[in-house]
């Protein structure tokens, strides 16, 4: 089927109790690995790509892949700008055929934040895309983490017309040093406010039954990008330690790394909507 939204895929998520993963590729390699792992768990699947990949060709080169291997399959696909950090960039994606995309205003007053999301989601859904934004601050490395609140994510939902939020319970971006314990009486409070289908972001290093206890509470969409871009590479580099000075071409030499790309995916969907 041609690409989705979030729409046709995560209110029923929502509804049913289970999430959706959200695995952020960068190249043929990791797209293809996690597209043949959704197929094969015939489950619904968000592609994402990091805004640096829209300063060249790259977001729309993957774009053009993603649309095909959509196109031959029978289970619903969403290809979406993760962390769009300007209008302009939303603009891009959504001209490029992004079906989703992201604005990312956390870093902004409140009142600031909703002016901008309510553009982004005027834009996206004038293009017939979904928009998803970020209260509270899911921040990246040693930043500061800024909790949602129920009551502010409820409000922000409701005025801004997003589709899907991105909701700070004491997560971060990236690989933790220490093991993240997740306020799930938080989660559950703004999971009861707000009727939208919530994400988690930084879903690297949260153990299973955290994120499934996140899944309770409204989470339907798990972003994945740390732990699989990792595996990417840790693969690659174990490629050339078992190879030696042994020439492979670069498709053989990445095929074992598929391999573990597409167990790690296929493993992580199955968890999510166990
Ligand atoms: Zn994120």
């Amino acid at each position: 089927m041609p690409l989705v939204t979030l729409n046709e895929i995560l209110p029923q998520a929502r509804r049913d109790g289970y999430a959706v993963a959200a695995f952020n590729v960068a190249n043929l390699e990791t797209l293809y690995s996690v597209v043949r792992a959704a197929r094969a768990e015939n489950s619904p699947l968000i592609v994402q790509v990091y805004q640096r990949l829209f300063e060249d060709d790259r977001a729309e080169l993957i774009g053009v892949m993603a649309r095909r291997l959509a196109e031959q399959s029978d289970a619903p696909m969403a290809l979406h700008l993760d962390h769009g950090g300007t209008l302009d960039r939303v603009k891009q994606a959504l001209d490029i055929g992004y079906t989703s995309v992201m604005i990312d205003g956390s870093a902004l007053p409140f009142e600031e934040n909703i002016a901008l999301t309510s553009q982004a989601a005027a834009l996206a859904h004038a293009a017939g895309a979904t928009l998803e934004a970020e209260i509270g601050h899911v921040p990246f490395g040693d930043g500061e983490v800024k909790l949602s609140d129920a009551a502010e994510a409820a409000q922000f939902a409701r005025q801004t017309k997003v589709d899907a939020l991105a909701v700070s319970i004491g997560t971060a971006h990236g690989f933790y040093k220490k093991a993240p314990k997740l306020d799930i009486a938080r989660a559950a409070q703004i999971g009861q406010s707000v009727p939208i289908p919530l994400v988690l972001h930084g879903g690297t290093g949260v153990s299973d039954e955290q994120l499934l206890s996140a899944i309770t509470c409204g989470v339907a969409k798990i972003n994945i990008a740390t732990e699989l871009q990792n595996l990417f590479i840790r693969g690659a580099a174990g490629e050339i330690e078992r190879n030696g000075d042994n020439f492979k071409p670069v498709d053989v030499y990445l095929k074992p790394v598929e391999a573990q790309l597409f167990d790690y995916a296929r493993a992580k969907i199955r968890t999510l909507r166990r």
